[in-house]
């Protein structure tokens, strides 16, 4: 009878140790920047109430309405997988006083680790991925956007992403938005005929979506309507350009692009993306803007606020195909026990070389299986040489060693001497 096998869920991946090394790489580059940048860490629950998210993403966002992992419990509390990091910060750092903290009023803090949305499975696009952020909070001026977009430089540098391109625009303020929304909702209201059901519902709940539209009837409709930032007001329009003359002297290279808006509510001013053209579509790497208005939203005070979410899988796609891609990969030894009669032998052997060595890795094989079947599984993983236990080595208390290179010749040496050598060679 063929046995029924449990799979993972569709859009839900593992992650075997093959693809950990590029998780890992990612990891410590965030541990990195960020401590360079002296942003500070917030580890956050992965469920949160759906509430939170209705309030702050806004109900007319694809996120909301379509990708939200949310659940009754046995409780009847709606409650639901985050979606994204940004509202789960600002609802902790409301929760426990951070942005007030001793008074300062200006924090900055990062987060990494899963997200869920509920779309359509696909290359870059997962049920279940990862994120690094940043948010900045109580800081207004462009000094800060400056700021943060030189944290995520450093970081696509630190990880050797070459070719990534940032796209920035301005939304401006809410009524340089609402404005703008006119322009797009009233240019394509008139063409209304030529667009399908699902652009039709997007026109009607969140006509800027549009800009960024795919679609060449919807792109060339809007080829002829004023860009955001020959609309905006006076005051985010020198907000901007300061941003951008800033950038200039820095040598942050950048696009302003029209097109990059955002779907979520909360934005304000500077939005941003980082894109990478070797991903293909789904080319987005790292996306954010400023969002001066979801602390008081959530329920806090005003606290001027700015932020980026970095896609991990998108940004692991791009360093597997980078040649000169190398970790520093830990050296690997096997140890091989053929003895019976003592095993605790072996044991304390590895142990001694695990006090002595902590960076190397020591392999224990199969003490069950022949000789000759953990020889193989030892050279298999082993870098340097093997270690074989007999019952001959505990009587003559030394140790055997392999050397794969030099056909396998049997050395004999001391627990001592071993340890002299490998000092010498690998430290
Ligand atoms: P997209 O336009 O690709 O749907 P988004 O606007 O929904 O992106 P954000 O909410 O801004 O994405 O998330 C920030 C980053 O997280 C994206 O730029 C992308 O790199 C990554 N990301 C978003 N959704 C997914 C997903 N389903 N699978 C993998 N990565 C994702
Ligand atoms: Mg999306």
């Amino acid at each position: 009878m063929k046995k029924n096998i449990i799979k993972s869920i569709k859009g839900f991946k593992d992650i075997l140790p093959d693809e950990i090394k590029y998780y890992k790489f990612f990891e410590d580059a965030i541990g990195k920047i960020s401590s360079q940048f002296a942003v500070e860490e917030l580890r956050l629950p992965l469920i949160e109430k759906s509430d939170l998210f209705h309030r702050s993403i806004g109900d007319v966002t694809d996120i909301v309405t379509k990708e939200m992992y949310d659940f009754i419990d046995k409780s009847g509390a709606s409650i639901c997988l985050r979606p994204e990091g940004t509202a789960s910060v600002v609802r902790a750092a409301i929760e426990h006083n951070l942005i007030y903290d001793r008074g300062l009023k200006k924090q900055k803090y990062w987060y990494y680790g899963p997200m869920f949305r509920h779309e359509k499975p696909q290359k870059g696009r997962y049920r279940q991925f990862s994120q690094f952020g940043a948010e900045y909070f109580g800081f207004s001026d462009t000094n800060s956007d400056v700021e943060l977009l030189m944290m995520g430089d450093f970081l696509l540098k630190e990880l050797n992403v070459e070719n990534a391109k940032l796209h920035i625009n301005s939304l401006g303020n809410m009524e340089d938005k609402k404005r703008y929304e006119k322009i797009i909702f009233d240019h394509l209201s008139a063409k209304k005929n030529s667009l399908d059901e699902h652009q039709k519902d997007t026109l009607a709940k969140n006509p800027l979506r549009l800009l960024d539209s795919k679609n060449d009837n919807v792109k060339e409709i809007l080829l002829n309507i004023p860009t955001l930032y020959e609309t905006l007001s006076a005051l985010s329009k020198n907000r901007f350009d300061m941003l951008m003359s800033k950038l200039d002297s820095l040598k942050i290279n950048y696009i302003l692009d029209n097109t990059i808006v955002r779907g979520l509510d909360y934005y304000n001013d500077t939005v941003f993306e980082w894109r990478h053209e070797s991903l293909g579509s789904q080319n987005a790497i790292c996306a954010g803007g400023r969002y001066d208005n979801l602390v008081n939203i959530i329920g806090g005070d005003d606290v001027p606020a700015i932020g980026f979410a970095m896609g991990v899988e998108r940004i692991i796609e791009i360093l597997k195909f980078n040649d000169n891609f190398k970790v520093k990969k830990n050296i690997s030894i096997g140890i091989i026990n053929d003895s019976s009669e003592n095993e605790v032998y072996a044991h304390s052997i590895s142990k001694n070389l695990r006090y002595e060595f902590s960076s190397i890795s020591f392999y224990n094989t199969d003490s069950s299986a022949s000789l000759t079947s953990q020889l193989k599984n030892a050279i298999k993983i082993n870098d340097k040489f093997v270690i074989v236990i007999t019952d001959d080595n505990i009587k003559n208390k030394n140790l055997t060693i392999k050397i794969p290179e030099n056909q396998m010749t049997d050395t004999l040496i001391s627990l001592e001497d071993l340890i002299k050598y490998m000092r010498n060679q690998y430290e």
